[in-house]
């Protein structure tokens, strides 16, 4: 099947305007239809780097904010209302088994949080989990990675310790790690540590780096690591954020995440809209290029994550265009104008007209409505919305999903 798009965002340096792309996975093979797809914006789909999907809970979890440092914020966050209404539908008995029956619930809900604003993949910070908890998602979660939570509280949600998980990367992988999280003298001495403990390297991801000095940064950048930037998140626990102007001096590779619904914004839409409120000097593109590109180079994924591949398209987002200008589009995207968010082959989420377009299986499937459209999504998320409706026994709206 061959779509023509007006616009195909290819890649952050490169447009085209009118050109066919040939969709590509199982559902596309029989068909054989050219659609005019003028109305719409195509790009490749957004990833979502840093995420723990258990905790997409809400409201923001902080009473006692701005904090020091995050590691106060974490012991802090089990009095907040949202910690104990969310204990009810899933107590956390500290074995982190997220594949469970309830944990396994929110876990996906937390992911169609990213795949509703045009994610393909959303990286989940946690212990690593079995292979059966990657392969339930709506969208990619990746499985090859190794972690630490930080250095200064240690792995105390499971895993090895920060050197054995450096070591289980082979160099293949990212090796990912909250660092800095803070504006304290313990925040400020963790990238030193992570130096002394041998663990800069060039598959370091490292998450937030508030505290980083412009000198760490450019040691960042030399060593070829990469940043995880998370704005709505640092703005609301910390007060301060990552010297980006720094790292775009540098040209450290940075990414971009959401966090949780606990400290952080609803989506990575959310994200964007913040950095132009207190950073509208970078360009609509850089910002594009973080959470495309630089995200697929941290989280060592393939390259057909990071660029449109028009005579092989099997990742694509495919938008309303509402706006003249590509990324502003974008910047305006609502759950409700993504026509098609196809990864890996299989469509995911779009306009139900795609469902009979592309004779999908109705099983595999629900639909809901939202603005003024019919909507088609993979699996059923209002089905796990009720269910944990029916454990509090009454209706809990998480705002990042538009039924
Ligand atoms: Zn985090």
């Amino acid at each position: 099947m061959i779509i023509k798009p007006a616009i195909s965002v290819i890649s952050p340096d490169r447009m085209e305007q009118g050109i066919d792309l040939y969709l590509w996975g199982s559902p596309f093979e029989e068909i054989d239809l050219r659609k005019d797809c003028s109305n719409t914006i195509a790009y490749i789909p957004l990833i979502n780097s840093h995420d723990h999907l258990i905790s997409n809970w809400v409201p923001r979890a902080g009473n006692n904010r701005p904090y020091k440092n995050s590691h106060i914020w974490v012991e802090d966050m089990k009095e907040s209302f949202a910690f104990q209404e969310r204990d009810i539908f899933w107590h956390n008995n500290g074995s982190f088994r997220l594949e469970e029956p309830n944990s396994l619930i929110l876990a996906k809900l937390g992911a169609y949080k990213s795949l509703f604003c045009g994610c393909s993949v959303v990286q989940d910070h946690s212990s690593n989990q079995v292979d059966a908890y990657y392969e339930a998602m709506p969208i990619v979660v990746p499985k090859n990675f190794r972690q630490c939570h930080s250095l200064t509280l240690g792995n105390w949600w499971g895993g090895e310790t920060p050197e054995k998980e450096m070591e289980l990367t082979k160099g293949k992988m990212p090796f990912i790690v909250h660092l800095g999280e803070g504006k304290d003298e313990i925040t400020k001495g963790e990238f030193s540590q992570l130096k002394k403990m041998g663990l800069l390297r060039a598959n370091t991801l490292i998450i937030h780096g508030i505290a980083l000095t412009a000198e760490e940064i450019s040691e960042v950048a030399n060593v070829g690591a990469s940043l995880c930037w998370c704005p709505s998140s640092n703005f609301f626990l910390i007060g301060e954020t990552l010297k980006i102007d720094e790292v775009l001096k540098h040209k450290a590779n940075i990414c971009i995440g959401t966090d949780s619904t606990m400290s952080g914004g609803v989506n990575l839409i959310a994200e964007f809209l913040k950095i132009r409120e207190h950073f509208p000097k970078i360009p609509t593109k850089e910002i594009y290029r973080m959470a495309t590109v630089n995200a697929a180079t941290a989280l060592y994924l393939p390259q057909y994550f990071a660029f449109i591949i028009p005579n092989k398209c099997r990742n694509l987002l495919l938008v309303d265009k509402v706006e003249r200008d590509p990324y502003e589009n974008l910047f305006a995207l609502e759950a409700s104008t993504i026509q098609l968010l196809l990864v890996e082959g299989i469509p995911r989420f779009g306009d139900s007209e795609w469902m009979e377009i592309l004779n999908l299986d109705e099983n595999m499937y629900s639909t809901f409505r939202t603005g003024n459209k019919e909507k088609f999504v993979i699996g059923d998320p209002m089905e796990l919305n009720d269910q944990i409706d029916e454990v509090l026994g009454y209706h809990k709206d998480f705002p990042y999903l538009p039924f």
